[in-house]
């Protein structure tokens, strides 16, 4: 396969662009080789400035679960277009947007946009801290919550010790403040809090980590944690910034019956375009300004291209529920298909799927926590990820990443990933052989 022209970019772009991307992953760091520059996408194809195409499981990593250009959103984003992208003053359709997240997730009383599911996340943060006048946050190793401060931290040496900036700028003292326990682990989150007592705002999690391949939550794990919020006074989060609207209407709280005190959003509210949303009782919102003494405000916020954008695809899943089994059926048909090619194939691999999001990992054992996860073979990841590439289809260029499926799979798409895969293992056999 050609990519001649992404490469060309990719030097070119290295000049004014730190490291040649607007966000990391893009890089292909993770996986090595040259990062796909794209030209435009509809449904679940990608054309890339080569002219190549591939079948899409990144989804704009979520976004996208009515597929690229999907016509509804580009005809509404076009009409609003020529109303303006933004005034800085109040619409209705911000009002809209807020009263049909409020009727499709059960316990939502008032809902907050913000422009990022970074700045949802650091402000759901800021007002546990001012609900519970206390300072530290539990987070979970492997799950990601944004690039603010707060969350930037990683577990230090011993289980209960502080934990420790995981990027160059974040200062320690900001670190100390974020404990780190392991995901699927109840234990390690009552030691925490058990050690600390009373000085805990909130415990945050993603309720089905995406950001360490996926992971479902173990049975009873997150009631677990609603138990251990409750117990010690400290507010439960939910990051549904991947898994909101996309695992059902009423996100993975619908699925696994278990309610946050606040809940964050992104991605799939705002159709494609940058969003994010905080979530919760009338009571914890209204500590916002300017109803409360929580700052927080947003130029852009709730401006009406991403705010028409979300209305029209959260519309269309209130509308039209059976959209999420016809993802659950594509996600079983890939999950068994790929079953298949591994055992076929002898490759020991785990697949872990919620739903639309799934993961492959290569091991042998059952990948449940962060540690599982390091132990796979991510070099085995990468073979596989430049040989599906080779073969036109486009996963996230890392063994640490959901892979997002949409819509806009069909039999006919599904075939040919598996026919890929098949083909791609018997290369990787070469390979290792
Ligand atoms: N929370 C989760 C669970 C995420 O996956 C992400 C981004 N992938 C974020 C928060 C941050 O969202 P954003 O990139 O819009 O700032």
């Amino acid at each position: 396969m050609n990519r001649e022209t992404s490469n060309t970019y990719f030097n070119r772009a290295q000049k004014t662009i730190p490291g040649g991307v607007n966000s990391p992953v893009r890089t292909f760091a993770g996986v090595g080789g040259i990062p796909t520059f794209i030209k435009s996408a509809k449904g679940s194809i990608l054309i890339d400035v080569d002219g190549n195409s591939y079948i899409d499981y990144i989804g704009s990593w979520g976004p996208m679960i009515f597929g690229h250009a999907w016509q509804p959103v580009v005809e509404a984003v076009s009409k609003q277009l020529e109303k303006s992208s933004s005034f800085g003053l109040a619409t209705e359709k911000e009002i809209q947007l807020a009263e049909l997240i409020v009727s499709m997730v059960p316990g939502i009383e008032k809902v907050r946009l913000v422009n990022s599911g970074t700045e949802a996340c650091m402000t759901a943060v800021r007002i546990a801290r001012s609900v519970t006048g206390r300072e530290k946050i539990i987070k979970f190793n492997g799950c990601y919550h944004g690039h603010a401060d707060a969350f930037l931290v990683h577990a230090g040496s011993g289980a209960l010790t502080l934990g420790k900036p995981s990027s160059s700028g974040v200062s320690a003292e900001v670190a100390r403040n974020t404990l780190v326990a392991e995901y699927n682990d109840l234990a390690s989150v009552e030691n925490i809090l058990a050690e600390k007592e009373n000085s805990f705002a909130a415990i945050i999690v993603e309720p089905v980590a995406g950001n360490m391949g996926c992971i479902a939550p173990e049975k009873g794990f997150l009631e677990g944690l609603r138990k251990l919020a409750n117990r010690y006074g400290t507010l439960l989060i939910f990051d549904e910034v991947m898994t909101g609207f996309r695992l059902a209407a009423g996100g993975a709280q619908e699925v696994f019956d278990v309610h946050a005190d606040l809940i964050t959003y992104g991605k799939i509210i705002g159709g494609g375009f940058p969003v994010g949303a905080i979530a919760g009782s009338g009571f914890l919102l209204d500590f916002l300004a300017p109803a409360g003494p929580v700052y927080q405000a947003g130029t852009l916020s709730g401006n009406p291209i991403a705010t028409t954008a979300g209305l029209t695809v959260l519309s269309e899943l209130r509308d039209k529920p059976e959209f999420y089994e016809t993802l659950e059926n594509i996600g079983d048909k890939l999950e068994t298909g790929l079953s298949t090619v591994f055992q076929k194939n002898d490759i020991a691999a785990q697949i872990n799927r919620v739903g639309s999001m799934i993961s492959v990992f290569y091991s042998d054992e059952k990948i449940k926590t962060f540690s599982d996860v390091k132990k796979a073979d991510m070099n085995l990841f990468s073979i596989f990820f430049h040989q599906m590439l080779e073969n036109g289809i486009h996963l996230p260029p890392s063994g640490f990443e959901s892979w997002f499926l949409a819509t806009t799979l069909t039999e006919s798409l599904i075939d040919q990933t598996l026919e890929a895969a098949e083909k791609s293992i018997q290369q990787i056999k070469i390979e290792i052989a």
